[in-house]
């Protein structure tokens, strides 16, 4: 054994990655990133630092104790001291995790409706009967490590859903890049958003199996606007993928479970309900059909909910795969009926107690629009009409 990848090593030794960049932190090694190799030494002192940890979990550290075992002693303790308190739902680390929600983003035909077909078809258990017929804008995949949830809404709306109205949809941005072509102008555009909302990126270098491919010249030309790939020395995590062959993907997977560790994302299904509106249509049979994340609270089958200046009472609500579900907790993309007209994506979703304060959030809500109206109609006055002549 020589030099061992950190999450890796958190893996092997049933930490999670958070923890291992503590005590690497504590031991003041520098590392990249969670895919970063270390040292056979550190790697050995940590085994040693977990070892003594388990023994010494609830007891005080020693008074010369290294300063990194104090440092790593300290977490369980708190941990500990924790575990005697009772709960308190509003501590931060008593919030369950959530999902992932990933968006796909890049330049036109570099592969991004491929990349997500095949994780689709690779990781979507298709209800028996019929299979997945309908396009609700998201997915959910399941991973060894856990559920991906999948924004794939068609080209340009992939902006909108990464961050709509001051918010983000999306907590990891895939950017594609097809290997044969590199970067591209609407690359430039997809890298800019995702800085712009700052979540963080991974960059799916794609049709690797074309012999035209060239994956460094890709780094290079990243390299030179500064995002800078692992292997050149930087933090940008670089994937090599194939979305015809599959290859590389369970890869892609993988970094995104650990990307995602490493934001602790949390939400609290028992809080208030917040989503956004990921796409919409009308059924020609069914009426308004639209595609709601939940980014917080649960939803529930007769929930009043609360979208720009109309509202909806809950009829029916369905998961990606089709089934119907009567409740959804946070990171659940799902397809609604009861709106009456389709609201447009990138809206923020609330709910109201019932229907009563749902039009007065809706009439509120066009009453401040119409006053922001008027007031931008209204002549300006200038100082001489405020002052006189
Ligand atoms: P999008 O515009 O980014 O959604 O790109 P598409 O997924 O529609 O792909 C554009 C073209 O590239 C299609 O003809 C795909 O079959 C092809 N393509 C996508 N991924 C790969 C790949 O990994 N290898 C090869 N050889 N072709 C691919
Ligand atoms: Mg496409």
């Amino acid at each position: 054994m020589s030099k061992v990848r950190i999450y890796t090593l958190a893996k092997d030794l049933g930490v999670d990655n958070n923890r291992m960049l503590e005590i690497l932190d504590g031991l003041g090694v520098s590392y990249k990133s969670v895919s970063s190799t270390i040292e056979e030494e550190t790697v050995d002192l940590i085994r040693q630092l977990l070892a003594d940890e388990g023994h010494e979990a609830t007891a005080e550290p020693e008074a010369a104790a290294a300063p990194a075992q104090a440092a790593a002693a300290e977490p369980a303790q708190a941990a500990a001291k924790k575990a005697a308190e009772p709960a308190q739902p509003a501590e931060p680390s008593d919030i369950p995790s959530r999902a992932p929600v990933v968006t796909i983003m890049g330049h036109v035909d570099h592969g991004k409706t491929s990349l997500l077909d095949y994780i689709r078809s690779s990781k979507v258990a298709a209800k028996e009967a019929g299979g997945i017929t309908q396009h609700v804008g998201a997915f959910e995949a399941k991973t060894s490590r856990g559920k991906i949830v999948f924004i794939d809404t068609p080209g340009h709306e992939a902006f909108t859903t990464i961050r709509a109205r001051g918010a983000n949809v999306a907590d990891i941005a895939i950017i594609v890049i097809a290997a044969d072509d590199s970067l591209m102008p609407q690359t430039r555009e997809a890298i800019a958003h995702a800085q712009a909302a700052k979540v963080p990126m991974i960059v799916a270098i794609n049709k690797v199996d074309l012999p035209q491919a060239d994956v460094d010249r890709v780094k290079s030309d990243l390299t030179s606007i500064n995002l800078v790939p692992e292997d050149y020395g930087g933090d940008l995590i670089t994937v090599p993928v194939s979305a015809r062959s599959g290859e590389g993907i369970e890869d892609l997977l993988e970094y995104i479970s650990l990307t995602a560790e490493l934001e602790d994302l949390r939400a609290d299904p028992k809080g208030e309900f917040g989503g956004v509106v990921i796409e919409s249509r009308v059924d020609k049979q069914a009426g308004v059909l639209a595609t709601i994340m939940v980014q917080s609270g649960t939803l529930h089958v007769g929930d009043f909910l609360v979208v720009g200046e109309t509202y909806g009472k809950i009829k029916a609500m369905t998961d990606s795969a089709g089934s119907r579900i009567k409740e959804a907790g946070p990171s659940t993309p799902v397809q609604i009926l009861g709106f009456s007209e389709a609201p447009s994506s990138g809206e923020l979703v609330v709910s109201a107690a019932n229907e009563h304060a749902a039009r007065e959030r809706v009439a509120g809500r066009a009453e401040q629009r119409r006053d922001a109206e008027e007031a931008r109609l209204r002549p300006k006055l200038s100082l001489e009409d405020i002052m006189g002549p």
